[in-house]
């Protein structure tokens, strides 16, 4: 964390009905590095009305959609060329105004506006996204066309208006839009927090009220094994969506419909999926789009895996390893994963989980979980990082030959 960081200000009006969205935002930008230029992606469909500054001497918006990452898809790149070179460390304010609708992301169906809910971050860039995904923080004020409820990582309703408040650093600022939530909703205080869990679509109810019962013992579990994380509101919201899968920011939990066979299936699931999603409030701190995205995948599927182990048995949690460690056969190594590569999900959810289980296996439980622990509390965000707390906790030879694994 930079003690100097961008800042996002303005307002979003949204008109769900029309699903149409009207933005004048305000980067504050911190300038890392001296540059005479500055690229950018938004969502294809956003008409560009206006970039200005007092440095730039022209922006050029492409018409085209542009394959620049592996999340972001449907995105087109606004590229900025400044009057003058800007000077590392400093500030430089550009204004923009755009507008336009954004609607189902064809790949992944993650974000869109529609009349029953809107849920917009940067897989369909609403504010001007930069290529390094450079994190800075948000104060948005959000206008709807209807009395609604808006659910972020920090929000506030402020008269007849919300206000996302992002003051930490983050490369996204998601939120979820919905009448509904008003009535769809069931609070119950765990471990310290306000939870507040959310569904769209009524099918959720049961689903909803399983996993209020339920949360508190994930987050106990969670809390005693890794260590404290800052208490609060914390927002989980089951969307009617049949892909895309879910995510996890500071605050906010957002998890999509799940068919299973049997109501029972389902039920186990989601409280899976939550456990996974839930452990990303402390596995979050690797970079997402390189390899060290093992740090946060692994490590919370791997959470997740240690909640089958406690709630449903030994047997499941074995049976849940086997079919991992089958998985893991033929994928490529961790370190020097592309993480566009056909087999990311697999090699950082499956193989990297299983890694972790043989690890646990080899230096027994009791230094694994004061790993896991130190982790989180020194926020070890790189797997050097994490190979040299290895060495310390345990000894050179382990730490060398989970080098030979994560490389294998
Ligand atoms: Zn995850």
């Amino acid at each position: 964390m930079t003690a100097k960081s961008s800042l996002y200000e303005g307002t979003l009006l949204l008109d769900m009905k029309k699903e149409f969205i009207d933005v004048d935002i305000l980067l504050n930008l911190y300038v890392e590095e001296n540059c005479k230029g500055l690229t950018l992606y938004i969502h294809k469909d956003l008409d560009v009305r206006s970039i200005s500054g007092k440095n730039i001497q022209k922006y050029i918006v492409d018409d085209k959609i542009s394959s620049w990452s592996p999340f972001i898809t449907e995105s087109k790149k606004l590229t900025i060329v400044f009057n003058k070179e800007l000077v590392k460390g400093t500030f430089e304010k550009i204004f923009f105004k755009y507008s336009g609708k954004i609607g189902l992301l064809e790949k992944s169906h993650v974000n869109r506006i529609s009349s029953s809910y809107t849920e917009l971050g940067l897989y369909s860039p609403w504010f001007p996204l930069t290529e390094s995904f450079a994190h800075a923080k948000f104060n948005i004020k959000i206008k709807t066309s209807e009395p609604t409820t808006v659910l972020a990582s920090n929000v506030i309703l402020n008269g007849n208006h919300w206000i996302i408040n992002q003051d930490f650093e983050s490369n996204d600022c998601s939120f979820i839009v919905s009448d509904k939530f008003s009535i769809n909703k069931h609070s119950v205080i765990a471990n310290d927090f306000n939870v507040n869990l959310y569904y769209v679509d009524n099918k959720h109810l049961d689903i909803c009220s399983f996993l209020s019962d339920k949360i508190s013992k994930l987050l106990n579990t969670f809390n005693s094994t890794f260590g404290e994380i800052e208490k609060g509101i914390l927002s989980i919201v089951i969307l009617p969506r049949e892909r895309g899968g879910g995510y996890c920011r500071k605050n906010l939990i957002v998890l999509d419909n799940v068919k299973k066979n049997t109501n029972q299936d389902t039920k186990r699931y989601y409280l899976k999926y939550l456990a996974h999603e839930l452990a990303h409030l402390w596995w979050n701190k690797a970079n997402s789009s390189t390899y060290e995205d093992w740090l946060n995948e692994s490590f919370a599927e791997y959470s997740c895996l240690m909640i089958i182990r406690d709630i449903f048995g030994v047997d499941e949690f074995n049976d849940t390893i086997n079919k991992y460690k089958e998985i893991s056969k033929n994928l490529p190594p961790i370190i020097g994963l592309n993480r566009s590569d056909e087999n990311a999900f697999d090699v950082l959810y499956k193989k990297g989980a299983y890694l972790l289980y043989e690890l646990e296996d080899e230096i027994g439980l009791c230094k694994f979980n004061k790993l896991l622990k130190s982790i989180h509390s020194e926020k070890i965000d790189t797997t050097s990082r994490f190979l040299e707390k290895l060495e310390v906790i345990t000894d050179k030879a382990t730490s060398d030959n989970m080098l030979l694994r994560l490389q294998s």
